[in-house]
């Protein structure tokens, strides 16, 4: 565990719990399984690797970083269980196979972990848990008790460290009681489960059903520790969204969209809308929605050959044919003749009349003699092309594979070649006065449902704006951008060919996986091409194999799309939020968000006037969210994504929160909805059906209920923007004489980070911070032995500072706060 120790007379100590962190609180839950959505699609194309999605089995962080630096993409449905992890993947029979060698194990549709639920209904044998000695009151802290409704039925779900976590041997062990909100007896016993990651213990944590909202719990350890906390709600009482404002139109998109009909859209917005919205044009266009011509000619082993075309497919590559000739006779030379897009490769022979060029031969005459044609032939994968060539029976076709379409492709034909990204800006001043809020959806080409509740918010703004007052508000004091997709070539490939497609469609692959059967495969993961905590740094959940769904790339910053949001957040500085909506899972998350394993180092935390201020903000949003249908997302999915789920190297949300101090969050739209005719959670999936059950797992649904959310944002946004008051700070129980050593601790009145020092010297911005007692906590407690005099200021998330306090100047109002412990010490 971590330990900071405070200087002179202090001690830090860590903090008793009762206090759950600031905001609101609440609870998780938990799907039993997920089942695959179109996700599954299989190929019936020829030369390609069918895939399944299925679900997995990890026993632990360390399992899963060295799965993904196998190039396993494991992104999605990934849960945190006692027993390791839990995720999803597309696969390949031969990756099934892979990963289980790596002693992965793939779990049946109906297997999966499901957390103990058990609806007690009140109280059993309270009491009858014999109260453990308080000889080590400080060994267990309460993080987190959060009670939550969904669909008429209640959850509690409870978060708590002991001091003697990392402890192997024995495990200490954890039981939580509760009362029952009228009965102040605590009672049920149940057994905590531990959770570890990367080798380091995190807390113990559950989730159960109940029937009635306890008010306090009590924990105990089985080395003696015992505490109690306080239960907070988590998205309940929410004020009505903004959809129930008399007249507030809603509901605008009709099914998903493609790039094409998604940018469509955007600049008739921008044309219907002129005062309050325009369309700004990322610089870089993408490598585009196209590919070479391909063949692999004779196979799949050392006498195969993969020709690529120099010309795109669709500009003259799907044209060419390649032939490879045997002619009668002996001691011929190997031999290429073109005509027009025709090439015919005629094969050498030896003294005896035998056929005598090797692939590697063909490949390199193919290279040099093809008059252009072909810029790239090779062996097969890992062969040295030293098997001898065979004749083929005919001329071979070279084609990008773009023109076959999967089953279920939307109708006509998407747009070969480079894309120009349009980003959809809309507010009443557009002058860098307001805050810019950056709504960016669709890095992940499967994910479909990003896309449509982005379009769905952008809807009601400008449909709204007129006649509903708080939509007036939101675009008069805010400054929106919307990047509807941000992964256009990938998208119409997953639109119109492979379902599954993840990442952009460029081709950084070597030889050994550049032949077409690897195409599914190829791409990078735009959202681990960024510069912090990157994987060219170490970082972990980052890949540096091109055909891993967490290919990284060859550099930081190699892609278009990675280039043009740091353009963006670079040219409009007013950007100070940003979302990056991803699907599905039902998570939200800001930093830290990748980690080095080694250690489990993780990026810095953000201040606690950050976290605060995230905690409190996703509450606002998840509240809006479960307006629509009651879909709850967990606190158990809310947080520092690396805290919470996995290490994501390189991902967006790191940069612009590191290099720009942006509130950059992530979100997993379209997560586990609860089932009540079922009492379990019913899992997402990329692409839902469009019209499913409206109450369950449904496209249009999910689109909704998250474009609440983003507007929910946006009023963030606005009142950050509009926060000139500054912060007030409590110090806890103050500044007086005692009688021997007193604990003491700061509180603020809103999300506030607070400086402070105890050498008597003036608090600047370099002074010591005021921190949590460990991550997901609540602020230290220090334990004062000496007089001591703490000067300190705070400074909320808008960045005013308490009593107009300038840190910066050494003026001579030197209104900081101050206040000094007297310990007598008779
Ligand atoms: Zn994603």
């Amino acid at each position: 565990m971590r330990r900071r120790h405070v200087r002179i007379g202090l001690l830090a100590l860590t903090a008793m719990a009762g206090s759950v962190l600031m905001a609101s609180a609440p609870a998780g839950a938990d799907p039993t399984h997920s089942t695959a959505g179109a996700g599954s699609n299989r190929s019936q194309l020829e030369d390609r690797e069918a895939v399944s999605l299925v679900r997995l089995q990890l026993t632990g962080a360390d399992m899963l970083d060295k799965v993904v630096a196998a190039g396993f993409d494991l992104e999605h449905g990934v849960k945190r269980v006692p027993t390791g992890i839990e995720a999803e993947a597309v696969l390949t029979a031969e990756q099934r196979a892979e990963l289980q060698s790596m002693g992965v194990r793939i779990l049946g549709s109906d297997e999966g972990f499901a957390w103990n639920e058990q609806a007690d209904g009140g109280i059993r044998a309270a009491g009858k848990q014999a109260v453990q000695p308080l000889n080590h009151e400080q060994t267990v802290r309460v993080v987190r008790a959060d009670w939550f409704t969904t669909k008429g039925q209640g959850f509690l779900y409870v978060e708590a460290r002991t001091t003697e976590g990392q402890q192997a041997d024995p495990v200490v062990e954890m039981q939580l009681e509760n009362d029952s909100g009228t009965d102040t007896a605590f009672g049920f016993a149940r057994t905590m489960s531990r959770f570890v990651d990367s080798g380091q213990y995190m807390f113990h944590r559950n989730l159960f059903k109940l029937d009635k909202r306890p008010s306090q719990i009590r924990v105990t350890s089985s080395t003696g520790g015992v505490t109690t906390g306080k239960v907070s709600d988590w998205l309940e009482n929410a004020p009505p969204p903004l959809t129930d404002n008399p007249g507030y139109k809603s509901n605008f998109v009709d099914d998903y969209k493609t790039p094409q009909q998604l940018y469509g859209r955007a600049k008739e917005i921008a044309q219907q809308y002129p005062d309050i919205a325009e369309i700004v044009y990322l610089p870089n266009k993408t490598n585009g929605y196209q590919r070479k011509a391909q063949a692999t000619i004779g196979g799949t082993g050392n006498s195969a050959v993969v020709v690529s075309s120099a010309a795109w497919g669709h500009e003259g590559g799907n044209d060419i044919t390649v032939e490879f000739v045997e002619r009668p006779g002996a001691n011929l030379p190997l031999a290429v003749e073109v005509t027009g897009k025709a090439i015919r490769v005629l094969l050498a022979k030896d003294a005896s009349g035998a056929l005598a060029s090797t692939a590697a031969e063909v490949a390199a005459a193919l290279e040099t003699r093809s008059a252009g044609l072909v810029d790239r032939a090779h062996p097969y994968r890992t062969n040295a092309g030293t098997g001898i060539v065979a004749p083929t029976s005919a001329p071979v076709a070279l084609t990008d594979f773009l023109d076959q379409k999967r089953a279920g492709a939307p109708a006509g034909e998407p747009p070969r070649g480079p894309a120009t990204i349009p980003v959809l800006r809309i507010g009443k001043h557009r002058d860098g006065t307001k805050p810019g809020v950056l709504i960016q959806a669709q890095d992940h080409a499967r994910e479909w449902v990003p896309a449509t509740t982005s379009l769905e918010a952008a809807e009601r703004l400008v449909h709204n704006y007129k006649t509903d007052r708080e939509t007036k508000k939101i675009v008069e004091d805010t400054d929106v951008f919307f990047i509807l997709s941000n992964n256009p070539d990938g998208a119409n490939y997953s639109f119109y060919n492979f379902a599954s497609q993840r990442k952009n469609l460029t081709n950084h692959c070597p030889d050994e996986n550049a032949d077409p059967g690897r195409r599914d495969s190829w791409g990078v993961d735009l959202n681990r091409n960024y510069r912090v905590a990157s994987g060219h740094d170490g970082y972990s959940g980052g890949s540096s194999v091109c055909t891993s769904g967490t290919y990284q790339g060859p550099e930081k910053l190699s892609e278009p799309e990675s280039k043009n949001i740091i353009w963006l957040v670079e040219k409009y500085r007013n950007i100070k939020f940003m979302m990056s909506v991803h699907s599905n899972g039902g998570q939200l998350f800001w930093q830290p968000g990748a980690y080095i394993a080694d250690g489990r180092i993780t990026t810095p935390r953000p201040p606690l006037g950050d976290e605060a201020f995230y905690w409190q903000s996703a509450s606002r949003i998840l509240s809006q969210v479960k307006a629509y249908r009651e879909t709850v997302v967990t606190p158990e999915n809310v947080g520092g994504s690396s805290d919470v789920l996995y290490s994501s190297a390189g991902n967006v949300r790191e940069d612009l929160y590191y290099t720009y101090g942006i509130y950059a969050f992530g979100w997993e739209v379209g997560g586990s909805v609860y089932n009540p005719a079922t009492g379990n959670w019913q899992g997402g999936s990329f692409q839902p059906p469009w019209e499913g059950d409206p109450d369950l797992v449904s496209g249009h649904s999910e689109t909704m209920e998250y474009a609440n959310g983003i507007m929910e944002m946006f009023r963030v946004a606005a009142d950050w923007g509009k926060d000139k008051k500054d912060p007030k700070s409590t110090f806890v129980p103050g500044g007086g004489k005692y009688h021997g050593p007193v604990d003491v601790r700061f509180e603020t009145n809103e999300p506030a980070t607070i400086y402070y020092t105890t050498d008597g010297s003036r608090p600047t911005l370099q002074s010591q911070r005021y921190e949590a007692t460990d991550f997901r906590e609540p602020g230290q407690v220090f334990h004062v032995t000496e007089t001591t005099t703490f000067n300190w200021f705070s400074v909320d998330a808008a960045g005013n500072i308490e009593q107009n306090y300038d840190p910066t100047k050494n003026d001579k109002r030197n209104n900081y706060r101050t206040a000094t412990i007297k310990i007598d010490k008779k």
